[in-house]
């Protein structure tokens, strides 16, 4: 065994041991993988082997997509078996909204190039003939679907790792992690110690105990999984080709061929967290007691959709624990502000995933930054706010919540509410209507006498759209106010503070008193930020950008730190209110003694009442407005004085579903929307805010690329339902282009969608058609703002 290497990958089941494989493929050939047992000896050994496209995410459906395609050049490389059986799979809807959401994804998979094809209860019978068809009214087939030999395939990938260059020491127990002065680590073993520049924790069951050697916690829970596996059935003995797959969401199942049998598996409602306080080291190689008490009603609904298994006699059962994310996906990618230390964890499916997860890890080591976005996955989408008593319940929810509708407009309760700001009972007492960004609460709308105190989750308008054009009228006849907490804030502050911001920045860094918009790109112009960047004084800037994007966005900053430059995450430590509306002028200027007649973006200290208040003279509505921040312990105080000032003007509160209506008025892209790590900013138009005559992070790539699609607005003839995100967009009947979000505008009455169309179509009033659940609706190219389209609101 080598005793210094580049990397050092801890834990040997298929995701360990993909990311092993694709840093070889990518040229790393100094790196090993340490394994306490045989390899597959945690989840992987006894997993049912299934593979499928579907992701809520289209990265990660795109990248498990990767996973499937890899299986067959690892066994061309390696000329082993994976085992693999592609037999297609299709997805059963037994409700209207359950179709239109596979009617969606089909819609997704149109521009992603994935063949999947909405089918009838007629070709179900044919495709899938073991289904009871009674109360389906269609599926969604996928012909990538298949399942797969868990052990060899893993064994594929070492094989494929070690034919690279890697070594792999199985039998050898890490026991702990231990960082030198210089950053680099010592993994201590029972075989000895190795010295290496990166470790990759894949611990898999054992992760959160993998992490804990580092002083780190993974958000992650193992939960307890079965499925059966039947004699043989005459139905399946009776044919000469391989059944596909059947997934039933509304029987929380999953069923294929096994032998001349069958196998199914649930996600049942009264599902189990196993090893609660942590996973035991002598745990790997049994399986847990079978139960059926607790998939009762499930399978007596499976033995409704699939009769044949009722008849059958069980053969066998694989009761066994996964480990999953609080929202399911994988924790993947570098620790926030701990140098070398990479996450590979927390993959529920690491036979749909693990080639893309060991691919995008692998990219960001070697390269610096993966080739797609990968924030869906990405380890920083948790905060340091996040605790087991969080992680638990909510990997629950995401558990029973498997194969449930996901709505655009849902929101989960589980574990809520877990952060709030002093404003929460204020704002409940005024009908907040909750939602969550981030672990945080933040008020979707203030319901009213007679309106909705839940929005029904749905895939066309809801039934808040009543009370969010209320507040959206209110905001643009008069003013309105609502809570400025979920925006990342980071003060910088030191000596070298300007010459660093106009490094990590692309674009123009404010003078004294003023702000600027700027993207922050990538070293190859990825879009990693949009920022708004106010100067205080010539050492002080505030940067204000995503809330949800905080933990990478401090990642960033910290691996881009110099001397004479300190950083500090002040997202929860600033607070206040934004303002916003005709009237908001007049609001502000009853409130305070200080001069309040501010030009756009301009940055000024006041007091407000009596309370010390930051003001910036921006606002995401488009209408004139301001942003008003000051320390939480104050907020109530700016509060009182802000709505009592307010209310002879006819102040009102508004919402995030407010919000997201009101900037499409004026075209405003939002983060992990219209601008993303997926993106540029020439193709995104945030090259108007480009500094081009100084040196940045991301010049070079900027400089040279001619983009070949155009972020376009469009205005839709859209009936009940309005884009939210990834609808394909048809030009002469082809697919060309893609919704990246949209919505109501209430204040015109007008249905609009932002989408990526080649640059060559951008033209005012080209007609296209975009597809919404199933509809092709038309929509004509629009380049003037629908509201205030010379500024002079916004400006004035
Ligand atoms: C019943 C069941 C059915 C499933 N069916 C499917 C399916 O059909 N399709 C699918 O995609 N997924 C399925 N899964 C999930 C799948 O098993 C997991 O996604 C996958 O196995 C996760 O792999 P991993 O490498 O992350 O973790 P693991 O398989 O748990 O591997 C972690 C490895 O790390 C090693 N390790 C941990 N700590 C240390 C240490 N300190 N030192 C050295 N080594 C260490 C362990 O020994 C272990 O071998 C199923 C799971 C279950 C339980």
């Amino acid at each position: 065994m080598k005793t210094t290497t580049r990397v050092v990958v801890i834990g040997g089941g298929v995701v360990g041991a993909s990311v092993l494989y694709h840093l070889t493929k990518l040229g790393w050939s100094d790196v090993m993988l340490l394994e306490r047992s045989e390899l597959t000896s945690g989840s992987t050994w006894h997993a049912a082997g299934g593979f499928h496209t579907l992701n809520g995410d289209t990265n990660m459906a795109a990248l498990q997509g990767y996973t499937i395609k890899l299986y067959k050049e690892l066994e061309e490389i390696t000329g082993m078996s994976c085992g693999l059986h592609h037999v297609g799979g299709v997805t059963l809807a037994d409700n209207q909204d359950r179709f239109d959401m596979l009617v969606a994804e089909r819609a997704k998979h149109r521009y992603m190039g994935l063949e999947t094809e909405i089918v009838g209860p007629e070709e179900i019978a044919k495709i899938a003939p073991v289904t009871n068809l009674d109360g389906i009214i269609g599926g969604l087939y996928d012909p990538l679907d298949g399942h797969l030999d868990p052990s060899g395939t893993t064994h594929a990938y070492a094989k494929a790792a070690r034919m690279g260059g890697a070594e792999i020491v199985t039998y050898c127990m890490v026991t702990a992690t231990i960082q030198r002065t210089d950053g680099t680590w010592d993994v201590v073993t029972d075989k000895g110690t190795i010295h290496t520049e990166n470790i990759v924790n894949a611990g898999g069951l054992w992760a959160r105990e993998v992490a804990a050697m580092a002083g780190i916690y993974a958000p992650l829970h193992p939960m307890e999984h079965q499925y059966i596996v039947t004699d043989d059935v005459p139905e399946i003995v009776e044919r000469d080709s391989e059944h596909p797959h059947v997934m039933d969401p509304a029987g929380e199942s999953y069923l294929r061929q096994e032998g001349k049998g069958l196998c199914i598996g649930f996600y049942e409602q009264p599902c189990r967290p196993w090893a609660v306080d942590g996973t035991p080291w002598n745990f790997g190689h049994e399986l847990l007691p079978d139960d059926f008490d607790k998939i009762t009603d499930s399978i007596e609904f499976a033995y409704k959709r699939f009769p044949a298994l009722e008849r059958a006699g069980v053969k066998s059962v694989v009761h066994g624990p996964f480990t999953f994310a609080p929202d399911g996906n994988p924790l993947v990618g570098p620790i926030p502000g701990l140098q070398g230390y990479w996450s590979a964890c927390g993959v529920m499916a690491g036979f749909s995933q693990g080639g893309g997860v060991g691919l995008m890890l692998a990219q960001w080591m070697v390269e610096g930054e993966c080739e797609r976005d990968v924030t869906a996955m990405d380890v920083a989408r948790f905060g340091d706010w996040i605790t087991p008593g969080y992680t638990r319940p909510k990997v629950i929810e995401n558990y029973q919540k498997r194969f449930s509708i996901a709505y655009p407009n849902e929101e989960l309760p589980a574990a809520r509410p877990h952060r709030m700001t002093p404003m929460y009972d204020i704002f409940s007492q005024h009908g907040a209507v909750w939602g969550h960004q981030y672990g945080l609460e933040v008020p979707n709308y203030f319901a009213q006498a007679d309106e909705p105190t839940f929005e029904d989750p749905s895939f066309r308008r809801s039934n808040a759209f009543e009370a969010v054009a209320r507040e959206v009228k209110s905001l643009r006849e008069n003013v309105g106010i609502t809570e400025v907490h979920n925006f990342g804030k980071y003060r910088i502050k030191g000596a070298n503070v300007r010459a660093w911001l106009n490094r990590i920045m692309a674009g123009r860094i404010p003078k004294i008193g003023r702000i600027s918009l700027t993207p922050m790109l990538s070293p190859k112009g990825k879009l990693m930020g949009d920022f708004t960047v106010s100067c205080l004084d010539e050492n002080t800037f505030v940067l204000t950008a995503s809330y949800g994007a905080q933990a990478q966005h401090m990642r960033w900053f910290l691996q881009h730190q110099e001397s004479g430059v300190s950083i500090e995450n002040i997202s929860d430590k600033m607070n206040g209110f934004s303002i916003a509306g005709p009237k908001s002028r007049e609001l502000l200027k009853l409130c305070t003694r200080n001069d309040a007649d501010m030009r756009f973006l301009d940055v000024r200290q006041m007091t407000i009442g009596q309370v010390a208040c930051t003001v910036n003279r921006v606002s995401y509505t488009g209408d004139l407005g301001y942003e008003i921040y000051c320390d939480p312990m104050d907020q109530r105080a700016l509060w009182t004085t802000l709505w009592t000032a307010g209310q002879p003007m006819g102040l009102s509160l508004f919402g995030m579903r407010a919000i997201m209506s009101l900037r499409l008025d004026r075209f405003f892209g939002s983060w992990m929307r219209e601008f993303s790590p997926d993106y540029t900013a020439a193709e995104t138009g945030m090259d108007r805010f480009i500094k081009w005559d100084k040196d940045f992070i991301g010049k070079a790539a900027a400089e040279a690329e001619t983009p070949a699609r155009q972020l376009v607005t469009f205005e839709v003839d859209a009936l009940d339902a309005d884009v939210t995100a990834y609808e394909p967009i048809f030009i002469d009947g082809e697919v060309l282009g893609f919704c990246t979000s949209g919505g109501y505008s209430h204040h015109t009455g007008k249905s609009i969608a932002f989408g990526l169309i080649p640059k060559e179509h951008a033209k005012e009033g080209l007609n296209v058609e975009i597809e919404i659940l199933g509809d092709l609706r038309p929509a004509t190219l629009i380049t003037q703002p629908i509201f205030d389209a010379d500024g002079s609101r916004l400006r004035g």
